[in-house]
């Protein structure tokens, strides 16, 4: 297996979740061993690798900070390059959060597709998991264990008609990330929307990029995608916060009402087990 870049430069505009910002952002081909560098064309090209040592705070969403140069909301793009095989990217863009576009990866695998993906002559590097690790906080919990694959096992259980429990097992293979994950879609719920705005958070939110629950139901008029598309979504998550261990992993994690802050207490913990894991 040798490792992927994107064949060519490839471009998108849209706006930041939390922000509200408009931002340009750029797909560039990348040399073997790069993994994902962000860069930040408004600041001279500083560049933030997308590394568990850059992150900074993750309440709701993953945020990176490098000399004080910060970079928010990576996820769906990072689970977007890691879902279709691609290891070498530069990230260009000229604001501080990477746009929402539909809340989603649907439209970040297209863009990669577009695209292309080169094989590179490097040999792939993948993050091997040889013993079980596991972080838990009260009721949420998250685990990594080896195995021959890629997978994840995911609950999440949130007291809503549409919700309550759902379970979904995800093994990443051929394809596999863009039928059953990528165009799950971010959510959250009215009653926290106003709390966010005032927190100056969900400023570019709206009902094109994200489900927004009621209650009892939800405000967008267009139907779920899948049934299970808040579970899906959540995977969508954790594979985005995996990227940042730097390369492909083997192994099966489970997660139970998992967050992004315990997706990186999970991988500090994974990197500072002795034994826990090698570079295959
Ligand atoms: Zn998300």
């Amino acid at each position: 297996m040798r490792q992927t870049t994107v064949s060519k430069q490839i471009g998108v505009k849209g706006v930041g979740l939390h922000t509200g910002v408009p931002v340009a952002l750029n797909l560039r081909p990348a040399p073997e061993n790069t993994g994902y560098i962000f860069v930040r064309t408004d600041l001279d090209n500083f560049e933030i690798p997308a590394s568990v040592e850059y992150i900074s705070h993750c309440s709701y969403a993953t945020t990176l900070i490098r000399r004080g140069v910060v970079l928010s909301t990576c996820e769906h793009l990072l689970s977007a390059l890691r879902g279709s095989g691609v290891d070498n990217c530069f990230i260009e863009l000229d604001s501080i959060e990477i746009p929402i576009l539909d809340g989603s990866s649907e439209a970040w695998i297209e863009l990669i597709a577009e695209a292309g993906i080169k094989k590179l002559d490097a040999e792939r590097k993948t993050l091997k998991v040889l013993k079980r690790v596991n972080f838990e906080e009260g009721d949420r919990s998250m685990s990594v264990e080896p195995s021959d694959h890629f997978e994840i096992e995911c609950v999440i259980d949130f007291p809503h008609p549409f919700i309550n429990r759902q379970e979904y097992h995800f093994v990443l293979d051929n394809g596999s990330y863009g039928k059953q994950i990528a165009s799950a879609r971010t959510f959250g719920f009215a009653r926290e929307i106003e709390m966010l705005r005032n927190a100056n958070l969900a400023l570019g939110g709206s009902l094109d990029n994200a489900i927004v629950l009621t209650n009892d139901g939800m405000m967008n008029e267009q139907p779920l995608r899948f049934e299970d598309e808040f579970v899906r979504h959540k995977i969508l998550d954790i594979i985005g916060d995996i990227a940042l261990l730097g390369m492909p992993v083997e192994g099966k994690i489970r997660a139970e009402r998992s967050g992004h802050a315990i997706h990186a207490a999970l991988m500090t913990k994974l990197l500072n087990t002795s034994g826990a894991w090698e570079i295959v």
